[in-house]
């Protein structure tokens, strides 16, 4: 191992190597201290030919190289196992933007771009570079794109799947692929750049990406209603669809229980509602104020909802949301918390809801639900907040249990174990149980096709 540190200190230069444990800390846990990982070094390339090098080296010598982009991933993706043998390497020097083209609505930029530097070249540009997410300050476009992330603007754009024209990666064997096409149509050949997205660094380093822009949008308006039910929050997302037609950016689920942690919690978040209701939405769509308007209060006469509050401007806007995005920092101030990044088809989830509710609390009476989220995209973070007067080590014990019913019963609805977040280190084994066997040896044989002697994250996914 010193042989090798000395070549990679060698490679990246005075100041692209940390070692010292203080300095190291941060990058061996993850956003929920879940993991604890240990390596003698972490390298910051600067360039893609770094990288290469990097990866050359570590091969000659055996040694497993785990990506890390901004460790915001919640599956334990980013982090080295805790034996200490494997190599981290962070794409944060990978940081420039190397093009933006408007007219092509194409940006080129390097890996370890910041998502909301990303957004926010876009609108300089007067377009738009859609992908949102809670941590969309500090994760990274590669660590976006190695696990294929979803948020907000699912419904209207897709995933960062479907952001992504070209990619430059670096291979395990040390060849740089560079395919960095803007192209909208290529049918030549395999479309190698989707064996990337979402393969969590066990296939090869990102090191850069080019991506879709869209126009900027003009009119952006923000709702949010208060309604009885899933079901209710489904008929409303239908309704809504027909009539504004592929103008719904964003349809959030936000359950009365988060509500009530988040304005407990999180300082300036009020609930907008003079009383409070089961479940909200929270809405965006792109149109004229009164093209919206016309729909709530058409809605509200239907009896879709039962209130509704508009933002009258960006602030008020950015307050709604302030609301959604705070539900996970909340949540942590109510003790353990469960989670579960689950998708159904949308018609079903208010189904799914209402089954696997019933089923949790038959097991865990006082159990508290906190199921939030994607709506608009069949995607719902079903999460269990430790129970009032329960401590950590009995919720624990029975949490096995709890996920075990969640995940059978998104089995049942041909759901998927995971929506949005990938499979890191935490669904190793759920993988294993819930995809079929076909769909798995295809997964093994791509592995095995890249990355042969399995030195790229190993341990994850697969
Ligand atoms: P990391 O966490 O650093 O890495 C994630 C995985 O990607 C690891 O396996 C790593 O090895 C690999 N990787 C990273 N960079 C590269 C690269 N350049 N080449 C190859 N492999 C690489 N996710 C969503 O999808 N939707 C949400 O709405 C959402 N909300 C979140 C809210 C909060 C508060 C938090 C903390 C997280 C949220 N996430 C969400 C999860 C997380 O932000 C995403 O998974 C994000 O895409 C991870 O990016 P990252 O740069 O932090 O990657």
């Amino acid at each position: 191992m010193d042989k090798l540190i000395n070549q990679l200190k060698a490679i990246v230069g005075d100041r692209g190597w940390i070692s010292e444990p203080g300095a190291l800390a941060p990058h061996l846990t993850e956003w929920r201290d879940r993991w604890l990982g240990r390596t003698p070094l972490m390298v910051m390339p600067r360039t893609t030919q770094e990288v290469a090098d990097i990866v050359l080296a570590c091969r000659a010598e055996k040694t497993p190289i785990v990506v890390q982009g901004g460790n915001t991933g919640l599956c334990g993706g980013a982090i080295p196992s805790a034996d200490g043998n494997e190599i981290l390497m962070s794409m944060r020097r990978m940081n420039c933007i190397r093009n933006v083209a408007p007219n092509d609505f194409s940006m080129v930029a390097e890996a370890g771009c910041i998502l909301a530097d990303l957004q926010e070249a876009a609108r300089q540009a007067d377009r738009l570079f859609p992908l949102s997410l809670s941590a969309e300050g500090s994760c990274q476009i590669g660590g976006n794109i190695a696990t294929n992330a979803g948020g907000i603007n699912v419904l209207k754009f897709g995933t960062a799947r479907d952001q992504v024209l070209g990619l430059e990666v670096v291979l395990p064997n040390g060849r740089i692929w560079n395919g960095l096409r803007t192209l909208r149509k290529d049918t030549s050949g395999y479309d190698l750049k989707q064996l990337f997205v979402g393969s969590e660094g066990t296939l090869g380093v990102i090191t850069a990406v080019a991506l879709k822009l869209y126009p900027a949008v003009k009119y952006l308006k923000t709702a949010m209603v208060a309604l009885s039910s899933p079901a209710a929050a489904v008929e409303l997302l239908g309704k809504l669809r027909m009539e504004m037609q592929d103008q719904v950016y964003a349809f959030e689920l936000i359950p009365q229980r988060a509500m009530e942690f988040v304005t407990r919690h999180i300082p300036g978040c009020r609930d907008p509602f003079d009383s409070p209701s089961e479940w909200y939405v929270l809405m965006e769509i792109a149109g004229e104020r009164e093209s919206l308007e016309e729909f709530l209060m058409e809605g509200y006469r239907a009896g879709l909802f039962q209130s509704a509050v508009m933002a009258g401007s960006i602030a008020q806007g950015d307050e709604l949301w302030r609301l959604r995005h705070s539900i996970s920092e909340a949540q942590k101030f109510e003790g353990e918390s469960l989670k579960h990044d689950v998708s159904v088809p949308i018609g079903q989830i208010d189904k799914f809801v209402e089954l696997a509710s019933a089923r949790l609390t038959h097991r865990l009476p006082e159990a508290r639900i906190v199921a939030f989220g994607h709506v608009g995209d069949g995607n719902l973070h079903f999460n269990i907040s430790q129970p009032v007067g329960m401590d950590a080590g009995s919720f624990s014990k029975v949490a096995g249990e709890l996920s075990e019913i969640i995940y059978e019963t998104v089995n049942e609805f041909a759901g998927s174990i995971s929506a949005e977040h990938g499979i890191g280190q935490s669904k190793r084994e759920l993988l294993q149980q819930y995809r079929n066997p076909v769909e798995l040896d295809m997964m093994r044989a791509v592995k095995k096709a890249f990355d042969p002697e399995n030195l790229f994250n190993p341990g994850k996914v697969l």
